[in-house]
């Protein structure tokens, strides 16, 4: 479980897998070990350093130290998905704990919050990214146990600043988890920002292809709370299979080159939908107009990425007509694969959602940035 600190380059240490080559054969890829269990030698002892597969295994294994080097963290820990890992995670506050988070986030990671105010009595306070002092006037020193932060925040994209929210959170005693799903560690290290977690869905830019659900917590330190975390893992059964985690080292292998193909592709629709009259206005952390440009530029230094939402001059009649009517971006919740993605927010997060009617988010791929927008055109045109 622990991993190496930073000794390669981001790009070098994806494009080469923790530079795997097998010292019996040779294979330059790594092996699946799909095995559920570890056979014990003469003396009863355990041969290697497994034992069952749900506590952990050879596979998950490799995957795990890749992406605690890559966080710069002592250890990372694979999750069946994004929301198995939030929960292993929560598992571990007690009852009762004070927890701030923003008041734009994930939607299925806030539900789970209101639930486990309602039968653990957590404490949910909430704090609006656009205030300067939001944050810190949201926790409570002695008393918050938790600072989760999102960045950017899903779907207004606006950025959170890290090392200040990790200044504010340990002020007053509270660790600071950071869900930088949508700033992969080729753009943002939130460890290197001062935060104590970091947290990813694995399902989005970390696999890329849109063919597996997983989970990732990484920690600063190997402390007693992540030693908890491995071991609510193993207790709720919340592990990745062994051929999910090769699979999603698989994809991590081109994630440099996909996420940067995917800013630049991103930045060309934000710019082409800027100032456009069928758009009232563009939501990408890469345009100057955007509010959290400033923090972005500093704190997503491997690009913007792909996600934007257009707020179109329509209503939610009108938005999902234009969603309707593409022809190459596809109608699809879920964000950060090599095909561009398009979504009414408002329709998938349901009645309570807060989100703007006339949003729609996209999460841009790598197709050539030419026919994405001119799919958008004609869409658009269509109103
Ligand atoms: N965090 C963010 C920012 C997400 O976008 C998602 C999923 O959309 C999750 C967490 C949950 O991850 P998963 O769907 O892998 O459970």
């Amino acid at each position: 479980m622990a991993g190496k600190k930073n000794s390669r380059s981001v790009a070098s240490l994806l494009a080469q897998a923790a530079h795997y080559v097998d010292p019996v054969t040779g294979a330059v890829a790594p092996p699946i070990h799909p095995s559920s269990t570890f056979a014990r030698g003469a003396d009863h002892e355990l041969i290697g350093e497994f034992e069952y597969s749900r506590s952990g295994s050879p596979t998950c294994n490799h995957v795990e130290d890749v992406l605690a080097e890559l966080e710069g963290a002592d250890g990372a820990l694979l999750f069946a998905s994004g929301l198995a890992a939030f929960a292993a995670f929560f598992e571990t506050v007690d009852a009762g704990s004070h927890v701030v988070v923003p008041s734009v986030m994930y939607h299925g990671g806030w539900s789970m919050l209101l639930r486990l105010k309602q039968k653990r009595g957590l404490d949910l306070s909430v704090f609006d990214v656009a205030e300067s002092n939001s944050l810190a006037e949201a926790v409570v020193s002695g008393e918050t146990a938790v600072v989760w932060v999102e960045t950017m925040l899903n779907p207004t994209w606006d950025v959170v600043d890290i090392a200040e929210a990790a200044k504010i959170a340990h002020e007053a005693g509270a660790v600071l988890a950071v869900d930088s799903t949508v700033s992969p560690a080729v753009t943002t290290r939130p460890l290197e920002l001062g935060a104590d977690i970091v947290f990813h869905s694995a399902t989005k830019y970390l696999n890329g292809h849109s063919d597996l659900t997983g989970g990732v917590l990484a920690s600063a330190k190997a402390d007693e709370r992540w030693s908890e975390i491995a071991s609510v893992r193993t207790l709720t059964g919340a592990t990745m299979g062994a051929f999910e985690a090769w699979l999603l080292l698989r994809g991590m292998r081109t994630l440099s080159v996909r996420y940067e193909k995917a800013s630049e592709n991103a930045l060309r629709v934000a710019r082409h939908f800027e100032g456009h009259a069928s758009v009232s206005a563009v939501l990408y952390p890469g345009l100057e107009s955007h509010p959290g440009h400033a923090i972005a530029r500093r704190q997503m230094t491997g690009g913007f990425g792909g996600m934007l939402s257009l707020m179109i001059n329509g209503t939610a009649t009108d938005a999902v007509k234009v969603v309707t009517a593409l022809e190459l971006v596809i109608p699809a919740t879920s964000l950060g694969g090599v095909e561009t993605l398009i979504e009414h927010r408002a329709t998938v997060e349901g009645p309570d959602s807060n989100v703007a009617d006339n949003l729609l988010r996209l999460s841009v791929g790598i197709e050539s940035a030419d026919e994405i927008i001119d799919d958008l055109e004609q869409a658009l045109s269509k109103l």
